[in-house]
């Protein structure tokens, strides 16, 4: 089984839904799809929910962020009965809280406020793979991955999620699941986030607690490179990297994954593959240990 995380540039409109279904189309095995909010939408809800603090009206609605999703939905279906129904009822939801929510802790509004990004891109993606006829299951994160109630930068609970995630994702009815990236609830059922571009993050942790063979962030990169191009234009990318070597870069600013992501995979030495979503036949870049790496070298098979 293999976990696939798909970023907010990866969808950011209904010609990257599709990239992603077709993506999909060329697996036969069992996958989680880990999926971020479409675009630029978190920064779109910050700025909502930074307008909304400062006003005096609590009725202000993010009517930009509506459309985008809307027009997302008219280009994708059809019949967009289903889900602008089912969109229409999670910004209900918003709207009821912004109106009833008193509580001006702004790190714990921001959790509750901008984690709607990912609900509302997972919906719209899973109701998309529905009706090309995918075998498949949304799941609400929020109620599996268990953190503690550090807002904004939720340490996530291990001992209490493994078993929920592994008995949520157990492929005993589906093949593939679609979740949330970035997110997680509070043992008392609060939405918290585990820190901005937390996706890949999630998907290192969901691997790690299911025993995945492998992850894939499918990113508008070619993979990994060994500088960055806007710097240097001989850059070239790297097919292969160690896991040490790849927490070095992340923290020397090489932005490419979240640095939290590699331990929760080195920890069980499942690979990390970095990929092109715009060009999925390519081979990208593998993140493994280096044990694999030399034996795979020595024995001549490519890794
Ligand atoms: N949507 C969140 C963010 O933009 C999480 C992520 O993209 O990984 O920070
Ligand atoms: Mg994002």
């Amino acid at each position: 089984m293999k976990v696939f995380k798909f970023g907010g540039a990866s969808v950011k409109d209904a010609e990257g839904i599709r990239n992603l279904a077709g993506i999909l189309s060329k697996e036969d095995g069992n996958l989680i799809v880990v999926v971020s909010a479409f675009g630029k939408t978190t920064n779109a809800l910050e700025k909502f929910l930074l307008e909304w603090l400062s006003g005096d009206r609590a009725d202000v609605f993010p009517e930009e962020i509506y459309k985008y999703h809307k027009l997302i939905i008219n280009e994708l279906f059809s019949d967009t009965g289903i889900v602008a129904g089912k969109l229409d009822e999670t910004f209900t939801l918003l709207k009821e809280f912004l109106l009833q929510e008193s509580r001006r802790d702004y790190d714990f509004l921001y959790d509750q406020v901008v984690s709607y990004g990912e609900i509302w891109s997972t919906i719209i993606v899973a109701e998309y793979l529905k009706a090309c006829s995918y075998d498949m299951q949304w799941i609400d994160i929020r109620k599996s991955l268990l953190t503690d109630d550090v807002y904004r930068d939720a340490n996530i609970l291990w001992n209490e999620s493994t078993p929920i995630i592994r008995n949520i994702f157990s492929f005993r009815d589906t093949q593939v699941y679609v979740t949330q990236g970035f997110l997680g609830g509070t043992i008392e059922g609060k939405t918290t986030t585990l820190g901005r571009e937390g996706s890949d993050y999630t998907a290192a942790v969901l691997a790690n607690m299911v025993d995945a063979e492998s992850v894939t962030v499918w990113k508008d990169v070619p993979g990994i490179m060994n500088a960055d191009p806007d710097w240097l234009p001989d850059a070239v990318k790297l097919d292969e990297i160690s896991y040490k070597e790849a927490v070095e870069m992340t923290f020397s600013g090489a932005k490419v994954i979240h640095p939290k992501t590699i331990k929760p995979l080195h920890n069980k030495n499942i690979p990390l593959y970095v990929r092109s979503f715009l060009n999925p036949g390519e081979r990208g870049t593998i993140i493994k240990s280096d044990a694999v790496l030399k034996r795979l070298l020595s024995s001549g098979i490519p890794a």
